[in-house]
């Protein structure tokens, strides 16, 4: 029997190996790496994940779980070696049960994100993750990566919003864990481990996600700003009014504006002011639309009469709110039409964003005047796609000027005492730099768990963390 063979026989489900329906498996949605594959396993019931999971550890096969395969660190792609099984989740991915009583719901980790919001809303309630990718990404690689996305400054990432896992282990077992209680001290927390573990000590199978009331009335405005202080200072105006109703408020450069507009001739500039900063900023209220727009008009007025406003535009229509939400969606593809884009998911306290982005930019601009910087990001999360623009650059002079600017970005950010990997995870494309940055004590601790959940080493090797397996193939240039 050959080890495909064997394979198939060892659980109920699909198994792939064709090279055609394989390849969407093998590269990361970005296209930066391709690996290859023994086989792709697509189980249907978590017994056949442990089945299949029981089968690879007993012959020190390596396995990279995937869910929608929308990582943007290319986590979820395997190496070149071709050793590797894939354990796609796409076909667990039933929805089990809904508790309107407990608000939350039992889902299984191949249920797509919209899947799971489209179960809430049909329970009257809400799901509040949200994310551009929410079409493909499935709940599980939410989990895994510990995703963030737009509801974040009202209802936390995925992390704060899940109760309870199910998870097959490195060795086969399977974990309940799916409690939905909203307190429970009972030890070590295993639950937090494999969230944002990136699939380097176990699969989700299932999780216990909350629900919330869904807002009757949500208020949108698109605010030009001189500066980022008064960016953050409209910020402390409006939660000071809004409190838990500010739902998002996000930064946009001017630059980014401009590249939307270039790329998407169907959008119009929504503020006829020109501005450095643009800000989109949402409120939530739970009873009515009304109450929504008055808290945000006040706020805004406030920031008119305190200079902190160049020129708003409130939204009068779902429809014109929805074109503001186009703008900040399509920011991501437009400013790939400008040149290659050398990209940062940072995060820094919020009290210290407009100090990073003054020290850092005014540093690379003497440094490398060839960058044009496109920066936006959840700046209620104090998370920035810290992001630059290189027109005209070799792919092997871009790959040597990445390097060298992520150095000194990171270095900042880990000078502001923040994050270089804030919700889009480490995987391969920033696991040499977390380790750079890590203190020994925290690497010791990270290399200790590793160690005690996946014995052999098999689960996502070459991911997250640099113990545990070789690096992926070479990055393709973007
Ligand atoms: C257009 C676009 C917009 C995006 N916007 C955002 C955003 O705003 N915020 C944000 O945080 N992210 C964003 N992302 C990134 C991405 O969508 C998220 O990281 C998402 O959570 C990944 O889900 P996935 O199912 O595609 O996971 P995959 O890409 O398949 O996997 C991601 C990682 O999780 C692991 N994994 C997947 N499923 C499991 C499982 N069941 N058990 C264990 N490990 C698993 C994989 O091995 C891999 O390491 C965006 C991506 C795109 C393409």
């Amino acid at each position: 029997m050959s080890v495909i063979d064997d394979l198939r026989a060892c659980f109920s489900g699909r198994l792939i190996t064709d090279p055609v329906d394989s390849a969407p498996f093998l590269t990361d949605w970005r296209q930066s790496w391709t690996g290859t594959a023994l086989a792709i396993a697509q189980p249907e019931s978590t017994a056949d994940v442990a089945a299949v999971v029981r089968w690879c550890a007993e012959r020190d096969i390596p396995i990279v779980p995937q869910g929608g395969n929308t990582g943007l660190s290319g986590g979820a792609v395997p190496d070149t070696s071709g050793q590797s099984v894939i354990l796609s989740l796409t076909r667990l991915n039933k929805i089990r049960s809904v508790d309107p009583v407990n608000d939350t719901m039992v889902v299984e980790a191949g249920c797509l994100l919209a899947a799971v919001q489209q179960a809430a809303e049909e329970a009257d309630r809400l799901f509040p993750l949200s994310l551009a990718a929410e079409g493909s990404c499935t709940i599980g690689g939410n989990l895994s990566t510990n995703a963030g996305g737009t509801g974040v400054l009202r209802y936390g990432n995925a992390r704060e919003l899940c109760l309870g896992l199910e998870v097959v282990t490195a060795e086969g077992e399977i974990w309940n864990g799916l409690r939905a209680l909203r307190k429970d001290n009972s030890g070590y927390d295993l639950r937090d481990l494999f969230i944002g573990a990136e699939g380097t000590l176990g699969i989700i199978t299932a999780a216990v996600v909350k629900l919330f009331p869904r807002p009757a009335g949500k208020a949108t405005a698109f605010v030009a700003v001189g500066s980022v202080d008064a960016a953050l200072a409209l910020f402390g105006t409006i939660v000071r009014r809004a409190g838990a109703a500010l739902t998002a408020f996000e930064l946009i450069a001017e630059p980014c504006l401009d590249a939307v507009l270039g790329h998407r001739p169907d959008l119009r500039r929504p503020v006829e002011a020109q501005a450095p900063w643009f800000l989109l900023i949402e409120i939530s209220d739970l009873h009515d639309m009304a109450a929504a727009r008055s808290t945000l008009e006040t706020g805004l007025m406030a920031g008119f009469e305190t200079g902190l406003v160049i020129d708003a535009a409130l939204a009068e229509t779902l429809e014109h709110a929805q074109r503001f939400w186009a703008i900040r969606e399509a920011i991501g593809e437009a400013q790939g039409t400008l040149g290659k884009v050398l990209k940062h998911d940072i995060s820094v306290p919020i009290s210290a964003m407009p100090g990073f982005i003054r020290d850092t930019g005014s540093l690379l601009a003497d440094r490398y005047p060839i960058l044009h910087p496109t920066i936006f990001g959840h700046l209620g999360d104090g998370n920035l796609h810290y992001n630059f623009v290189v027109k005209a650059s070799s792919m092997d002079a871009f790959e040597a000027l990445r390097q060298s600017v992520s150095t000194i970005v990171h270095d900042r950010v880990a000078a502001h005492d923040g994050s270089i990997a804030a919700e889009h995870g480490i995987g391969i494309l920033i696991r040499e730099e977390a380790a750079r940055l890590r203190s020994p004590v925290e690497t010791r601790l990270m290399e200790a768990l590793k160690a005690a959940l996946d014995p052999k080493a098999i689960m996502n090797p070459g991911k997250l963390v640099l113990s545990g397996g070789a690096a992926s193939g070479p990055r393709h240039p973007e």
